[in-house]
């Protein structure tokens, strides 16, 4: 008998644990992943990130915070940047995420394991994030696509993460997924401060019609809420989730010199939102 509980144990402990691979999309351009060198776009403020993927350190004298991660793959190539950069990676004490989407999770619970960081998460986005993915009502599938983690802190809209003399504000902007999220705060250099937007651009993933997810019955409702909140924003300096969207390569080339004024560009912002505002509408249509 009890060889019996002890083989069925087993057996459960072996299926959960082959349910709990990870299956990463492998159709990702290559250019998403490929190494970028790290620069500082502002004050405190660092881009660490892929060619494509974009993440950013913020750092402050008590430590520093770690906005997305790239691919499980990308986890070296963030160190290497940080530690290029002159930071310690065990410094990172916050770890935060614009979307719980692989292409921005993938590494984020291996870099949690090695900093100890605290994993801090739009409330939306906390189930997706603990089933790696799975959930995902575009995404998702039987397979995680990203590590699974969970959340130190749930985080609510307007919630405000604080580091040292850092002041960063969540902003809710669901759409993409459930949890999206922008985050609003700012930096200072010798010479002025910058109000800084870390934008989740809300471009639509999935091929279906709004109407025929029943895994997200509001999402219509939250795009339409997301494209207005993001009109009203403002800022000084504007980036995102991918370095595609924000024009990191026509702002900025490899060893350039410090230039926070190339990343003012409220123009550029309102052209692509008002993109994407078309293209919700033309998708809300049904076109
Ligand atoms: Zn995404």
């Amino acid at each position: 008998m009890i060889a019996k509980i002890l083989l069925l144990s087993l057996l459960l402990v072996c299926s959960t644990a082959l349910a709990q691979e990870v299956v990463e999309p492998q159709h990702t351009p290559t250019e998403w992943s490929k190494p970028y060198p790290p620069f500082r776009i502002a004050g405190n403020l660092y881009y660490v990130g892929t060619y494509d993927l974009a993440c950013y350190l913020v750092a402050t004298p008590q430590g520093n915070i770690l906005v997305n991660t790239g691919l499980a793959a990308s986890a070296p190539l963030i160190k290497a940047n940080i530690e290029a950069l002159g930071f310690k990676f065990s410094d990172i004490k916050i770890l935060l995420t614009t979307q719980a989407h692989y292409d921005h999770m993938g590494a984020m619970a291996a870099i949690k394991k090695q900093t100890g960081a605290q994993m801090m998460v739009n409330e939306k986005d906390s189930d997706v994030m603990e089933d790696g993915g799975r959930s995902d009502y575009a995404l998702g599938g039987k397979a995680p696509t990203f590590e699974p983690l969970r959340a130190d802190r749930l985080l609510r809209d307007g919630d405000t993460i604080k580091l040292g003399d850092i002041r960063m504000v969540m902003l809710h902007h669901p759409g993409h997924t459930k949890g999206s999220c922008s985050f609003l705060f700012k930096v200072k250099d010798d010479r002025r401060s910058y109000r800084v937007l870390l934008a989740n651009m809300p471009t639509i993933v999935t091929e279906k019609a709004f109407s025929e997810i029943p895994e997200y019955p509001d999402i219509a409702k939250d795009y339409a809420y997301t494209l207005n909140a993001m009109k009203k924003l403002s800022f000084d300096i504007w980036l995102s989730s991918h370095a595609s969207q924000f024009g990191l390569h026509r702002k900025h080339k490899p060893g350039e010199n410090y230039n926070p004024s190339a990343f003012i560009d409220r123009k550029g912002y309102d052209a692509a939102i008002n993109n994407l505002q078309n293209e919700f509408r033309k998708k809300a249509q049904g076109k």
